[in-house]
C-alpha cells in the first residue's frame, strides 16, 4: 500500500513512522521546507518518546520519505491522510480551515486511480462534504472517497498510542472506502476495535471526546477548590471516585488547568459549532471560562507564597503543557509565567524538553536553567507547573539548602508535602 501524509507535525510524523513500520510505502508531505530538510537529513523535528529509533529504521529501509512536493506524495497513493493543523481562527476562534482546504485543493490535481482521502485533522462536522466538493471541482475525473479518520493520540505517548489505540474510528460513506481503511489497519486488527460510522458521526466523535475529557479535568479542578475549603484532600477524593468503573481513574489529576494544542481549541470550536446549530452547550462553555480563569488563579497562588518578600525570585519547574513532550502550545505553564511577568516577577525556569520552544514564545523575559537544580539556587519559591515524573526524583530537601526561602508550590501534586514540611519547607499543593 502507498500512503501519503499531508502535514508532518505532532500527528503526521508519528503516524508516518508507525505506518511505515507496517511495511507500507509512506511519503510525508509538508510545506515547511526547513522541517522537511531536517527530516530528510535524519533529524527529528519534535520530541516523542521512542520515535527516534523507529524513525531511523524506517527511513533506512526506504519505507518513509519526506518531500515538499504534493505531487510526489499523492500520485500513486492509495490513501492520502490529511494531518495539517486546524488552529483557532485568529478572529472567530472557530477551527481555522484554510490549511485543510488548501491541501485538498492542491492534492486534487495529483489523484491517480482510486484514492481514499482520510482526514485525521480535527475538523468541524461537514468538513468531509466540503473536502469532497473541493476535490470534485478541481478534478472532476478523480476517482476518490473522503473519509473521516479522527486521531486520538496523546502527545508524549504518540507512538504507544499509534500501536495500541483504544479504538480506530472511521467515518466512511462507501463500502469501497471502508474496505481500504480496514486493510490499512489490518496490522492492528487483533489489538483494537475498529468502529465504522457515518462520516459526520466520526467528525463529531473527536470533538465530543475532547470536550468530555476537558470537562473531566475542569470538574476535578473545581472539586479540588471545594476540597480546599471543606477540609478534604482531592488526591484521596479522586482515588475514591476513580475506583468506580463508571467514572474511571484517568483525567482525575487536579492541576493548573488543561492546555495543549487540542483541548482549548477543540472545546472552543465545539461550543461555536453548537451555537451555529442553535444548541446551547452550557457545560462546555463553563469549562472554557473556568479553565481560563484557573491559570490566573494559579499565578496568584504563587505570588501569595512570596508576598512578604521584596523582589522575590521565582523558580519554575516545567514549561511544556504536559510531561513527555516539547510542545508548549497553550501550555498552562506559559500562561501562568505570563501572568507572573505581568506582575514584574523575576523568573528562572527549567524543562526537560520544552525550553527551546518556550524561548521562542518568552524570549529573554525569563532566565532558562540548564538543570532542575539551578531552579532552586537563590530562589524564594519554586513552583511545579508540569508533571514530569523525573521531578519526583529531585532531592528537594537537599536542594532547599540553596534557596533563599524554602517554599514550594506544587501545582501538580508530585511531592510528599509532609516530608518537605519536616525539613522546614512551606509547602502548598492543589486541593487540600
Ligand atoms: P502541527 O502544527 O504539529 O503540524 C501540522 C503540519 O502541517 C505543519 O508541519 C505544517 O507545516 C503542515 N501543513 C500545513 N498546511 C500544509 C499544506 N497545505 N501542505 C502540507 N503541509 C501543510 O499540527 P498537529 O499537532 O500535528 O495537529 C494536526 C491535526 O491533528 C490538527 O487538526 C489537530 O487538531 C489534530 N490532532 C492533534 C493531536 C495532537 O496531540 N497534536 C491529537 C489529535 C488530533
Amino acid at each position: 500500500m502507498k500512503i501519503a501524509i499531508v502535514g508532518t507535525g505532532y500527528v503526521g510524523l508519528p503516524s508516518g513512522v508507525g505506518l511505515a513500520s507496517f511495511g507500507y510505502d509512506v511519503v510525508c508531505v509538508d510545506k515547511d521546507e526547513t522541517k522537511v530538510q531536517m527530516l530528510q537529513n535524519g533529524k527529528l523535528t519534535l520530541y516523542e518518546d521512542g520515535l527516534g529509533e523507529l524513525f531511523e529504521k524506517v527511513t533506512k529501509d526506504g519505507k518513509l520519505k519526506f518531500t515538499t512536493s504534493m505531487k510526489e506524495g499523492v500520485q500513486d497513493a492509495d490513501v492520502v491522510i490529511l494531518a495539517v493543523g486546524t488552529p483557532p481562527h485568529p478572529e472567530t476562534k472557530e477551527a481555522d480551515m484554510r490549511y485543510v482546504y488548501a491541501a485538498a485543493e492542491e492534492l486534487a490535481q495529483y489523484i491517480t486511480g482510486y484514492t481514499v482521502i482520510a482526514d485525521k485533522s480535527t475538523v468541524p462536522v461537514g468538513t468531509g462534504d466540503m473536502v469532497e466538493s473541493i476535490i470534485k471541482k478541481v478534478n472532476s475525473q478523480a476517482d476518490f472517497d473522503v473519509v473521516s479518520l479522527p486521531e486520538f493520540l496523546r502527545e508524549g505517548y504518540a507512538l504507544y498510542d499509534f500501536f495500541n489505540p483504544d479504538r480506530v474510528v472511521v467515518g466512511a460513506n462507501t463500502k469501497r472506502a471502508e474496505d481500504v481503511l480496514r486493510k490499512l489497519y489490518e496490522p492492528l486488527a487483533n489489538k483494537t476495535q475498529m468502529l465504522f460510522v457515518k462520516r459526520k458521526s466520526a467528525e463529531t466523535i473527536k470533538y465530543a471526546s475532547n470536550a468530555f475529557l476537558a470537562m473531566k479535568i475542569h470538574y476535578i479542578n473545581e472539586m479540588a477548590n471545594f476540597c480546599e475549603k471543606a477540609g478534604a484532600d482531592i488526591d484521596e477524593v479522586a482515588k475514591g471516585m476513580g475506583l468506580d468503573k463508571r467514572i474511571g481513574n484517568r483525567f482525575l489529576n487536579a492541576g493548573p488547568g488543561y492546555g495543549g494544542s487540542c483541548f482549548p481549541k477543540d472545546t472552543m470550536a465545539m461550543a461555536l459549532m453548537a451555537q451555529k446549530f442553535g444548541v446551547d452547550m452550557t457545560l462546555i462553555k463553563r469549562t472554557i471560562e473556568g479553565n481560563k480563569a484557573r491559570k490566573k488563579d494559579m499565578a496568584e497562588r504563587i505570588l501569595a507564597m512570596v508576598n512578604d518578600i521584596k523582589d522575590a525570585k521565582i523558580g519554575v519547574l516545567g514549561l511544556a503543557f504536559k510531561d513527555g513532550t516539547d510542545d508548549v502550545r497553550e501550555s498552562p505553564a506559559l500562561e501562568i509565567v505570563s501572568h507572573l511577568l505581568d506582575k514584574n516577577a523575576n523568573i528562572v525556569a527549567f524543562d526537560y524538553k520544552a525550553t527551546e520552544n518556550a524561548r521562542k514564545v518568552l524570549g529573554s523575559k525569563i532566565e532558562y536553567a540548564a538543570t532542575p537544580d539551578k531552579v532552586f539556587e537563590n530562589t524564594d519559591v519554586v513552583a511545579v507547573l508540569t508533571e514530569w515524573s523525573d521531578f519526583k526524583k529531585l532531592d528537594v530537601a537537599d536542594l532547599g539548602q540553596k534557596m533563599c526561602h524554602k517554599r514550594l508550590i506544587d501545582l501538580r501534586n508530585l511531592f510528599d508535602g509532609d516530608k518537605l514540611k519536616q525539613v522546614g519547607f512551606i509547602y502548598k499543593k492543589i486541593g487540600i
